[in-house]
């Protein structure tokens, strides 16, 4: 039996950022200004502050410029507000991105709600998530774009295929189930209340797997040949037992990788796959943003794109 191909999250992510580079230079050139991306957190979430650090990294080496605020875990519902309808009137920022999950104290709807829907990066707007159900322009979440860009590495077309989406939630399952909906695929969303989760998965040719419980869909459920696109990340003891006794953990996907390599003909691996594409879509949609605003936006006299451009730098 021939074992799956492990799609390289990591290396498609590596190309992206690489063409992104390519275009965010000659938008600059041409606009005289860089796409900017704003980056909020809301207190001291150890994971949250690695990612926006990340984020603020990889945005300054493909050329975005990034404005970062760190806020204390006190700021109030008020405080967060000014602040994002502040970057919503900077023309210097093309894209708002409020780093999740926001301390308790906070409405996350409500904030979300306030960023200008054409600088939602994350695609998080009632607004985008409409255009996405509706099939029409939207930003789209970053990690289902990232998960629909591997599948399109792996399978020709789309189109009539099964797909199953496990997970329906608002950042990654319905929002990839819209995705592949809008690709022609047949599309099924199952979650925690789902009866038979097997014999689901045995029908499809696609299955995209964000639940968040490690190892939940096994090898024998799938159907031979299908790709299988793992969005967990969960932290598990180490698998040598001295190391889990001394605390030492692992990150797994959501899928029994062995088993399910044997059986699927393509598979993102756990770490490596679709945790590099998440950022890599954030600067690409920055970049969509900014160049959609730049299209858009009716052409400003020379004097007054000059002072608008002059603040940015
Ligand atoms: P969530 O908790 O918001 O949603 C989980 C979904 O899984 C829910 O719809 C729930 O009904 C379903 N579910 C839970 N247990 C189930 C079960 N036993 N059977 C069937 N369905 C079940 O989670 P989320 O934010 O969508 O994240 C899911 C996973 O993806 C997590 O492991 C998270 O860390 C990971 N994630 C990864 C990235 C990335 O960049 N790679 C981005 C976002 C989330």
């Amino acid at each position: 039996m021939t074992e799956a191909e492990i799609i390289d999250g990591a290396a498609t992510a590596a190309r992206l950022r690489s063409g992104l580079k390519h275009d965010v230079e000659a938008f600059t050139v041409k606009y005289g200004v860089a796409p900017g991306l704003a980056v909020v957190l809301v207190g001291e979430d150890p994971a949250s502050r690695i990612y926006v650090r990340r984020k603020g990294e990889q945005a300054g080496e493909t050329g975005l410029q990034s404005f970062s605020y760190k806020l204390p875990v006190e700021t109030t519902q008020a405080e967060l507000l000014t602040l994002i309808e502040r970057l919503n009137t900077d023309s210097c920022v093309h894209g708002i991105l409020v780093q999740l999950p926001l301390p308790k104290h906070i409405n996350t709807p409500e904030v979300l709600r306030a960023i200008q829907p054409e600088k939602d990066v994350d695609g998080f707007h009632v607004v985008n998530a409409g255009l996405l159900a509706t099939g029409q322009q939207a930003l789209t979440p970053c990690t289902p774009l990232g998960c629909l860009t591997l599948l399109r590495e792996s399978l020709p077309t789309l189109r009539g295929k099964r797909a199953l989406v496990l997970g329906r939630s608002t950042i990654v399952g319905r929002p990839m189930a819209q995705l592949l909906l809008n690709a022609d695929c047949t599309v099924t969303i199952a979650h925690r209340y789902s009866e038979d989760l097997p014999a689901l998965c045995a029908e499809a040719d696609i299955v995209v797997v964000a639940v968040g419980v490690p190892g939940l869909v096994r090898g024998a459920w799938l159907k031979p040949g299908c790709v299988v696109i793992d969005v967990g990340i969960n932290r598990v003891p180490a698998i040598d037992p001295e190391q889990a006794a001394a605390g030492k953990t692992r990150i797994v996907g959501d899928v029994a990788f062995e088993e399910a390599r044997k059986v699927a003909s393509a598979i993102t691996p756990v770490p490596g796959g679709v945790g590099p594409m998440t950022i890599a879509c954030l600067l690409l949609n920055t970049l969509t943003a900014a160049q959609r605003r730049m299209e858009q936006t009716p052409p400003l006299q020379s004097e007054e794109r000059a002072r608008e451009v002059e603040g940015c730098v």
